[in-house]
């Protein structure tokens, strides 16, 4: 295959910054990467943010041909896509929500090599298309995105993943499967289900010690009351609440409407056009909180979840702590508090009637009542997660309910009411117990100037009809707001700005800095 030069000569170093912008690796990118390059089928199994997409998407810049990438979701593939072009990749999805002619205009530049990363979904790999992919395209090395939906010991299980078995040996080019999914079972049931060869491997810690986990019983408080305080915490910032049940969704959604929050419902009962219309106001920032279903979440990929309450116990340990990790993937502090009663083992078991299996069923409640009897030990609960995951560390000491001896109802009960007419942040009226708790290294006026550059990334963002956090994500506006950047240079020096970003934004997010720094 012929070798574009500009491109191969690249060091993965030098694309890290001059492509992504970002200074250094994060844990477990730089081998990944290598492994890739260097041809080896890999597994990496990673926590929700760690970063998984940049050790296929830096590949897909070096490496001639293109990079195939099985994603489950159309939704999320979009994001992903608007993502990439943003950094100036060459990147299309295919999938059934085309119309003819551009289906075939995204095929035919896949068939000339025109694509850096292609998204398919695995249900797309049938038939024609399969064997076109196989015999007309360049393909140089196949991602399975989200592994662990080939396997019945995931969480996730979907029976079209099993439609990836044997491709990469078609496709005649390394595999490279990523996952969040920590159990020893998963990963091996994912080895063998994709047929991968002498694969290298990483995994990475599952340690989030930006997640701050609190656990609560139900019914030695008034849950609803602790849920509203809790979000009072975080005013004017995002987050989800799971419920077990639609009715319990609905509920809840329409008495913290009636507090002053605004809240929308997330279920599968759902009328799809206003499903999708909250998911999206959710995703853009329009509205604070969504209350869920467990259904919610895997289409989203939103950086700045502030945080996730459990309303109701989620099914099991996995399960949890999936749900959990969409809270803080930009690293920030981020709470996940817990409520739960033996009441909703029961409820669960309930679920679980479908199973004509009596092992299976045995097997599933079991993992139910595991993390019943997890939350109730009072050991920390990160070390209890990862215990969980086949990893060993000590006591967190600062970011769980157990090590602080910081209990869910007394933080719920230390929160002032607040009128909802308040406004989310008053630069006059000094640090509120809100502004502190967002982050604690934002002054007031640093708070200020970074509410005005959501503003503008939020413009920007509807002009291109994209969601906020592919202009930005908080972490890189929360830097411009400290660091005050007056040059394209100074500019480029944030970490999460590079080159192609520069040029699209840089002059705007420069005049809001300038005019907020000379007021
Ligand atoms: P995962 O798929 O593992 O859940 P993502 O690939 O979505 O995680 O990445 C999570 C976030 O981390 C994204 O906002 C991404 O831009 C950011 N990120 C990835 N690599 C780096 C890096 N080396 N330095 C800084 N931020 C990074
Ligand atoms: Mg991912
Ligand atoms: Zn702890």
């Amino acid at each position: 295959m012929p070798e574009s030069s500009s491109t191969a000569s690249l060091a993965p170093r030098a694309v890290l910054q001059k492509v992504f912008g970002f200074p250094d690796f994060r844990p477990g990118q730089r081998e990944v990467v290598e492994a890739v390059l260097e041809g080896h089928d890999c597994i990496a199994i990673m926590p929700t943010g760690a970063g998984k997409s940049l050790t296929y998407q830096l590949p897909a810049r070096i490496l001639s041909g293109t990079t195939l990438v099985i994603s489950p979701l159309i939704s999320l593939m979009k994001d992903q896509v608007d993502a990439l072009k943003d950094l100036g990749f060459r990147a299309e999805a295919i999938n059934s929500s085309l119309d003819f002619d551009e289906r075939e205009a995204r095929l035919d530049a896949l068939r000339r090599g025109e694509l850096e990363l292609v998204y398919l979904a695995p249900e797309a790999l049938e038939g024609r298309l399969r064997s076109f992919l196989i015999e007309k395209c360049p393909i140089s090395l196949l991602v399975v995105d989200e592994a662990h939906c080939i396997s019945q010991w995931g969480h996730d299980f979907r029976p079209s993943y099993r439609r990836l078995q044997g491709l990469s040996r078609e496709l005649d080019v390394p595999v490279l499967a990523l996952t969040a999914t920590a159990t020893r079972r998963v990963a091996a049931d994912v080895l063998r289900q994709l047929g991968m060869r002498k694969p290298a491997g990483y995994k990475g810690s599952f340690y989030r010690p930006n997640l701050r986990i609190g656990v609560r019983k139900k019914g030695e408080g008034n849950t609803r009351r602790e849920i509203l305080a809790l979000i009072r915490e975080w005013e004017g910032e995002s987050g989800i609440v799971y419920c077990l049940s639609r009715k319990a969704v609905d509920s809840t959604a329409t008495f913290l409407r009636s507090k002053g929050i605004d809240a929308r419902p997330y279920h599968a009962g759902l009328d799809p056009q206003e499903r999708i219309r909250n998911q999206e106001a959710f995703q853009n920032d329009e509205i604070e909180v969504i209350v869920a279903t467990v259904a919610f979440g895997m289409g989203i990929d939103k950086s700045n979840v502030r945080f996730v309450i459990h309303r109701d116990m989620p099914k099991d340990v996995e399960s949890w702590y999936q749900e959990i990790g969409r809270a803080g993937r930009d690293g920030l502090p981020s709470d996940c508090i817990l409520f739960y009663s033996w009441a909703d083992v029961k409820m669960h078991e309930r679920f679980l009637n479908e199973i004509d299996d009596p092992e299976l069923w045995q097997q599933k409640r079991q993992t139910t009542v595991d993390l019943f009897e997890m939350v109730e030990r009072r050991v920390c609960r990160h070390r209890a997660i990862l215990h969980h995951f086949d990893e060993a560390m000590d006591a967190c000491g600062t970011s769980c309910d157990i090590c602080t001896g910081e209990s869910v109802s007394e933080r719920a009960a230390a929160v002032p009411r607040r009128s909802p007419s308040r406004p989310a942040s008053d630069p006059t009226s000094g640090p509120t117990p809100t502004a502190r708790r967002r982050d604690p290294s934002l002054s007031t006026a640093d708070e200020a100037l970074f509410e005005e550059l959501r503003e503008l990334r939020l413009e920007l963002a509807r002009a291109q009809g994209v969601p906020a956090y592919i202009v930005f994500s908080d972490q890189v506006l929360r830097e411009m707001a400290t660091r005050r950047p007056t040059t394209d240079a100074e500019l480029l020096d944030v970490a999460g700005v590079g080159p192609v970003k520069l040029e699209r934004y840089g002059q705007a997010f420069l005049s809001v800095l300038e005019r907020c720094t000379n007021s």
